[in-house]
């Protein structure tokens, strides 16, 4: 199947009058050139999202499921090439472009189920005439804004909630990585999604385009998927119409591991939580925070794991670590690791960039007074602090604005309880280095975000509650 590069709105692909360049993270190489939505083709979107959102609501809910359904099937027959084209415009490894993929996919598949279980209720009235019926009704069309980190699954954990609630959608996708929104629009027009219920807008102005989708009446929500900087300007934006407001923020996830844990187990689950996508993930572990008992016992089995990744172009066989996205998260890397240095922090393993090739690095003897222990890394760092106990691992673990998630590894069940309360996180993953699945609520809490994504409860953030009271 040919790349899709131009806009879809109002389901047509739309050339446009101006294209940009997407090139390829590893050496810079043209993946695509796309359309560049102004005003006008922006403005059509929200027309036809608008449009569409009055027949896509009454569709029947199982047939919306079954769309969905099958949207997931096209995406799993067509993981190869949509896992190849993710390596060409994001740069990660196959291995992890292809798990993506299926990530993404499960969105589909379980809001095809969730689709029929928008379920009311009713409420006993009070009095003997009076009948009180709650039902869930679609907000209406909603804009997406999704980041480049993960170009599918940021998209469908979005989509398959707002298709299966009943609403209609502009997704305006990163800059950087267009090319898994249109895609995935591909495969939409092929199962047969009525024109104008998904829209795609890519751009290189997202400030003019946020502010356009965010100024308009017809658009009841967003969604926002990016940085808490970002997040905080369109939650300021979306006031001025009261718009429903869904946030999915930055982290500094701390990754804890404690004297009782399984060590084979916590670096195992190390390597996961903090490799996973070169580190670029919202949901990396950023801070370790491991009891000063165990600590020398942890670095000596944590560190052959580190040794061994392979890092390069991520079409290539065997390669763990592909390119970081663009030279700026280079130099924002290289600054975290410089700044921890000059603070004193003691380097355990490091390797030199080649290019936007970076390979791991494993600091010691970390402290709070470092950037990296309060900014996110988003790259493949190892930062550890020592914890003198318990008491002290936990206070370290909520010392932070942020609360996406948490991962502690502790055999005592005790203590999984004592973590599993006491972590201030949307989500805490306890001897597991990856809590993300759709079938759990994804999402935060302070300045990580507002709402939850995927799980039954990702349908609440495209519904309204409508309650009637009938007197009879
Ligand atoms: P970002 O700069 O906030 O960008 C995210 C999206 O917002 C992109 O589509 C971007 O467009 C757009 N955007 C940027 N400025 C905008 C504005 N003023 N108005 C409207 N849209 C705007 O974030 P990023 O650096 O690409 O992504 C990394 C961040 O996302 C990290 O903080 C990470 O933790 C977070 N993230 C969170 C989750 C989660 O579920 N909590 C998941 C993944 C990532 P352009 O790219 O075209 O500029």
């Amino acid at each position: 199947m040919k790349t899709a590069s131009d806009a879809f709105i109002d389901g047509r692909w739309v050339p446009g009058s101006q294209r940009f360049v997407v090139r390829d993270p590893f050496d810079d190489s043209l993946v695509a050139e796309v359309t560049h939505c102004g005003d006008t083709e922006v403005d059509a979107a929200i027309d036809a999202a608008a449009r569409a959102f009055g027949a896509w609501r009454k569709k029947p809910a199982p047939e919306r499921g079954k769309l969905l359904g099958q949207l997931a099937a096209r995406m799993l027959a067509d993981e190869r090439r949509l896992g190849e084209l993710c390596v060409r415009e994001n740069g990660k490894a196959l291995k992890e472009a292809i798990a993506e993929v299926r990530y993404a996919a499960s969105f589909f598949e379980w809001f095809a189920g969730e689709a029929g279980r928008a379920y009311g209720e009713t409420i006993p009235g009070s009095r003997p005439e009076q009948r009180i019926v709650v039902t869930r009704e679609p907000v209406g069309p909603c804009a997406l804004i999704t980041p480049w980190n993960f170009p599918y699954a940021m998209l469908t954990r979005k989509l398959g909630a707002a298709l299966a609630a009943g609403c209609t959608v502009v997704a305006k996708p990163a800059e950087q990585t267009p090319l898994g929104a249109l895609a995935i629009a591909q495969l939409a027009e092929q199962v047969g999604i009525p024109a104008g219920v998904i829209n795609i807008v890519p751009t290189t102005d997202a400030k003019r385009t946020g502010a356009r989708l965010l100024g308009s009446p017809q658009i009841k929500k967003l969604s926002f998927t990016g940085s808490t900087a970002v997040g905080r300007e369109l939650l300021r934006a979306a006031a001025d119409d009261i718009k429903r407001v869904s946030l999915e923020l930055g982290g500094n996830a701390p990754f804890v591991v404690l004297a009782d844990a399984d060590l084979h187990e916590a670096v195992a689950g190390a390597m996961i939580a903090k490799f996973r996508n070169g580190g670029q993930s919202c949901v990396a572990a950023n801070r370790f925070i491991v009891e000063e008992s165990i600590a020398d016992s942890f670095v000596a089995r944590l560190l052959p794991a580190v040794q061994k990744l392979v890092v390069g172009r991520g079409l290539d066989a065997g390669v763990d670590l592909g390119p970081l996205v663009d030279d700026k998260s280079v130099a924002k890397v290289r600054r975290l690791v410089a700044d921890a240095v000059a603070k004193g922090a003691t380097v355990l393993h490091d390797s030199a960039p080649r290019g936007r090739l970076v390979g791991p690095t494993v600091l010691r003897d970390v402290t709070p007074a470092m950037d990296l222990w309060r900014e996110e890394i988003f790259g493949p760092v190892i930062a550890i602090r020592t914890a003198l106990d318990e008491l002290d691992a936990l206070a370290q673990a909520n010392d932070t604005e942020y609360g996406l998630v948490s991962y502690v590894y502790t055999r005592d069940a005790a203590r999984q309880v004592r973590f599993g309360e006491g972590l201030e996180s949307g989500m805490v993953g306890i001897n597991t280095g990856l809590v993300s699945t759709a079938q759990a609520p994804f999402g935060g809490i302070k300045h990580s975000g507002l709402g939850r994504e995927g799980s039954r409860h990702g349908l609440d953030d495209y519904t309204n509650l409508k309650y009637v009271s009938t007197t009879i």
